[in-house]
């Protein structure tokens, strides 16, 4: 596996593969890898004769007083993964190449960023939305894979690919799980034994609410309400937000009809946590 660090190096190699008719598939990371991001370097391996994960901490999307210098790193076990997975060229930049001095140029998706994570992370998503664009623009790829564990993530740069024509295919992979159900998360290791242990909690309020759905309940307000309760009781764990919401457009939903997506963000520990899944009504479209 080449590791490339240099811009300049990565599209010269992009544009040369491109002449020769190769597919290029790119899983962007923040690194501290783990087998959610393994999953999803193996998909575009399907997709792409060529797969590059690029590694990369993009200060722009975390806000003040979020995690960004303490964000888990370990670039030597990450290439070591990924040497073993196959997969072709890490592609690490230097924040310092990213973002020059006179950097001033940023990707808006304006209304799928508004809710959930958009509200309580101002400017999160233009951070993650132009380091993508910049992504594109830099490894050239013809697919681009991205996990639904970001759900509104994946909708916003599905969104962005649209609007400005990117000539990118974007796909999702679904939530990789360790065995008791937690949703992989490079930030799980902040996480204490005890704290581990209440985080399960995110998933089970969503198997709960997927069980309600299956019985029969549509009415938001007694959904969202047993799955507070699930997530609160026995404490050590702070809702951030926990939403019914579209699935295409974010919006608002009265009833749960049709596919409905439970989003949810909660701070355990140092840890701030998101999860989601789709309820599925019976015998909904
Ligand atoms: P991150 O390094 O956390 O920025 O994540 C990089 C990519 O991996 C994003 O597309 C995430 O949605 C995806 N990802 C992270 N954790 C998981 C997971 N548990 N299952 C599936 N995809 C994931």
């Amino acid at each position: 596996m080449r590791v490339i660090e240099s811009i300049s190096e990565m599209q010269q190699a992009a544009e040369s593969w491109r002449r020769e008719g190769t597919r290029i598939g790119l899983v962007p990371t923040m690194g501290y890898l783990h087998e959610g991001h393994l999953a999803l370097a193996k998909k575009a391996r399907e997709l792409a004769d060529i797969v590059v994960v690029s590694i990369f901490v993009n200060p722009t999307q975390f806000g003040p007083g979020e995690d960004f210098e303490r964000y888990p790193q370990d670039m030597e076990r990450d290439i070591g993964l990924l040497t073993e997975m196959g997969v072709d060229i890490t592609f690490a930049p230097r924040a310092s190449e990213m973002y020059t001095p006179d950097y001033q140029t940023y990707v808006e998706v304006r209304q799928l960023t508004q809710p959930l994570c958009g509200a309580s992370r101002p400017g999160h998503f233009i951070g993650v939305t132009s380091v993508v664009a910049k992504l594109f623009n830099i490894v050239k790829p013809h697919v681009s894979v991205f996990g639904e564990k970001d759900f509104q993530q994946l909708v916003t740069i599905q969104r962005m690919v649209d609007d400005l024509n990117m000539d990118v295919e974007v796909v999702g992979h679904p939530i990789v799980r360790e065995p008791d159900g937690l949703a992989m998360s490079s930030r799980n290791t902040y996480l204490n034994k005890q704290e581990r242990q209440t985080a399960l909690r995110l998933n089970r309020s969503l198997q709960q609410a997927e069980q309600q759905v299956a019985a029969g309940e549509r009415r938001v307000e007694a959904i969202l309400e047993s799955v507070r309760n699930c997530l609160e009781e026995g404490g050590g764990l702070r809702i951030d937000y926990a939403e019914l919401r579209n699935p295409v457009t974010l919006g608002e939903v009265s009833r749960v009809e049709g596919p409905t997506l439970l989003a949810m963000a909660a701070y355990v520990g140092k840890a701030r946590l998101i999860d989601n899944c789709l309820l599925i009504p019976p015998g909904s479209p």
